[in-house]
């Protein structure tokens, strides 16, 4: 006889990114609470197959399969959706970036499945249809975007009435002193020295040009069913506070920690329950010491209000700021346009392609194409 394995299986896309070898990271430490049932990857066919070697999963699945090949490998786009729909699979941690990772999450969600997610452009670009997603599978999403992991943690418990705002936190990257004439020219090595956080180049460029707090407010609104206008920013340059919620009595909950994305990915596979971990330095408040708050420098980060604007819009417009930006940053990290051209060819997108119907999975699809078909033929490469 074997005895039944209760431990929840847990997929995670993307595994060998920068979310992703931090959940393996938790995963090792938790053992006796998860396993590893599934593990995708771009094209580091090395990395992942250490990986699938120290963590056994049922399945392995890479999108560009290189020279060597791995016999019980999936291979192919399709991978994600099924590492996502698998029956051993009871959380699925979505660490992969951007639109791609779109149509697992509907997978995973519409099979009642938890999506940890950290792909916040998924989101993003088609909140509504994960949410139908959500409704009609019974499936859920918690954050484990940082901010919005800290929002959840201070909500828990709580219904959404008597929250009045929430406060999401920004470092401001690594511009957020410098002039106009300093950002004009600014370099790719510049916008990747993020001063708090070590993360994927993407979502680095993302923290330098603040398009990364616009998907995130975004991310907000989809998340905790929030109006934009109770939604804020405040710049906090040492990321200490994660984020605040005001409640209606005026009292305001705040979640501290050093800046580690170990314990919202933990928390995204435990919610709402907590369990003893040894992943975060222990928070030292005198240490940490000052924490300071300062308005968001709008004006010199375009991005920021263009992304805040196409989430109010609402219909494609988000999907088009999401591609553009994503195309706009593949340029950039090429070494192929300026820092400032990322704004540039966010405002132009959106403008040239306002008013796209956003309402099913086919209509965000043709947006985000459309976008990227924009940007590239701006910027005529
Ligand atoms: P990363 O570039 O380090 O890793 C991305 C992972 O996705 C890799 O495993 C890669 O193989 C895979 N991938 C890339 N393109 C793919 C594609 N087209 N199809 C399938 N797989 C693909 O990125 P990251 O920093 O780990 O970020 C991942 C996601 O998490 C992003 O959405 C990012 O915004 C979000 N996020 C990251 C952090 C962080 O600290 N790194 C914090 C908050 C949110
Ligand atoms: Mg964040």
């Amino acid at each position: 006889m074997t005895l039944r394995d209760e431990r929840q299986g847990v997929a995670i896309l993307g595994s060998t990114g920068s979310i992703g070898t931090t959940a393996l990271r938790v995963l090792e430490r938790q053992r006796e609470r998860f396993r590893v049932a599934a593990l995708t990857a771009f094209n580091n066919a090395q990395l992942l197959g250490e990986q699938a070697a120290r963590f056994q999963p049922g399945f392995v699945g890479i999108v560009r399969n290189g020279t060597e090949p791995h016999a019980n490998w999936r291979v192919g786009a399709e991978c994600l959706v099924e590492a996502a729909a698998r029956d051993d699979v009871d959380i699925v941690l979505n660490a992969v970036v951007g639109s791609a990772g779109l149509d697992a999450t509907l997978a995973a969600l519409s099979r009642g499945k938890r999506v940890a997610l950290a792909n916040k452009e998924t989101l993003v670009m088609a909140g509504a249809l994960v949410g139908i997603a959500c409704a009609e599978g019974g499936g859920e999403i918690v954050p484990v975007d940082s901010e919005h992991s800290a929002i959840l943690q201070c909500m828990t418990g709580r219904p959404g009435v008597e929250v009045r705002r929430v406060i999401i936190t920004a470092s401001g990257g690594p511009f957020r002193q410098w002039t106009p004439e300093q950002l004009e020219r600014a370099t790719l090595e510049d916008a990747l020295r993020h001063p708090t956080w070590q993360m994927g180049r993407k979502i680095t460029v993302d923290s330098a040009t603040l398009a990364n707090k616009a998907l995130e407010v975004i991310e907000a609104h989809f998340l905790f069913d929030l109006p934009y206008d109770r939604i804020e920013v405040v710049v906090h340059p040492q990321s200490i506070v994660h984020s605040f919620v005001e409640f209606v009595d005026g009292s305001v909950l705040a979640q501290l920690g050093v800046p580690s994305m170990e314990l919202p990915v933990l928390y995204a596979l435990t919610h709402p329950d907590r369990v003893a971990d040894t992943g975060v330095p222990q928070f030292d408040p005198v240490a940490s010491s000052p924490l300071t708050f300062e308005r968001l420098p709008a004006e010199r980060f375009p991005a920021f209000a263009l992304g805040v604007a196409a989430g109010r819009q609402g219909g494609a417009a988000p999907a088009v700021f999401n591609a553009a930006n994503e195309a706009a940053v593949a340029l950039f990290l090429a070494g192929r346009i300026h820092f400032s051209d990322i704004g540039v060819a966010i405002a132009g997108a959106l403008d040239a392609l306002a008013g796209l119907p956003g309402d099913s999975r086919d209509t965000i699809v043709a947006a985000d194409a459309a976008a990227r078909r924009h940007v590239q033929e701006r910027f005529g490469c």
